[in-house]
């Protein structure tokens, strides 16, 4: 059989001599190994398609149960090519990639690779069209945790319930009250931030025209979150480390 799936490409990693496996997320199969053998020789007509963050029409025998399988041949459908030429904007889908892949299991559950598979396509799509890359990243890294069920909240003091608040603790999942903030040390935030915060939680990519108008810095929303998803997914984001590090123009700061 011969099975033409629609694939966005997660990531490579290198296997045997020239060849690589790509992580793939496909809507009808879910998340996929694919080997392509010979990718790295510079005759490979395989390569602009199996570039990590392209989408592209992937040939493969699918056999159900089987979680690896050989790419015959790839055509590119989107290269999203600013990802490839902006700093940012590279290292923001680096990070929802490497989410999205810690967050899918092989083949289980099918629903949510279809949520995954929409939600990438959507923020390549955004960073691509040069939409700011912190406020994209945060918008699709909030959507994400609301469907794992992690997400913060941004509607009263997580502790108590009280409706008025005052910080934000990534430890402990959202709002605090003004006497919850203090009795465990969290620092008063201003109330544009609070109202910021909220508003990225709320918001989906759609609204990221309107966002972009009243969102000049998503910076700090994006680490809190990312912390969030340290302390309550035990996951370490490697690759949010270099966007962190990197100013508002997309230079690598200085020590
Ligand atoms: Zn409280």
């Amino acid at each position: 059989m011969n099975d033409q799936v629609v694939g966005l490409i997660l990531k490579e990693a290198d296997y045997r001599e020239n060849s690589v496996i790509l992580t793939v997320l496909t809507k009808e199969f879910g998340k996929l190994s694919i080997v392509v053998r010979g990718v790295r020789k510079l005759t490979s007509k395989n390569r602009a398609a199996t570039i990590p963050y392209t989408r592209s029409e992937l040939s493969i025998d699918y056999r159900e149960g089987r979680t690896i399988f050989h790419l015959k041949s790839a055509v590119c459908l989107e290269f999203y090519r600013f990802l490839h030429e902006d700093l940012s904007a590279g290292c923001a889908i680096a990070v929802l990639a490497e989410l999205i892949d810690a967050f899918t299991l092989d083949e289980s559950d099918i629903r949510f690779a279809e949520i995954c598979f929409d939600l990438f396509e959507e923020t390549c799509r955004l960073l691509n069209e040069r939409h700011p890359a912190d406020l994209v990243l945060a918008v699709a890294v909030a959507e994400l945790m609301k469907t794992q069920g992690i997400g913060p909240d941004v509607d009263e003091c997580v502790h108590c319930g009280k409706k008025s608040v005052r910080a934000i603790s990534a430890k402990e999942g959202g709002f605090l009250c003004q006497e919850c903030a203090v009795k465990l040390g969290v620092p008063f935030r201003e109330t544009a931030e609070l109202r910021q915060f909220r508003l990225i939680n709320k918001a989906s990519l759609r609204h990221m025209n309107l966002l972009e108008e009243r969102i000049e810095d998503a910076r700090e929303d994006l680490s809190v979150l990312i912390e969030m998803i340290r302390s309550h997914a035990g996951l370490r984001v490697r690759s949010y480390r270099l966007l962190a590090a990197l100013d508002p123009a997309g230079e690598v700061q200085k020590e």
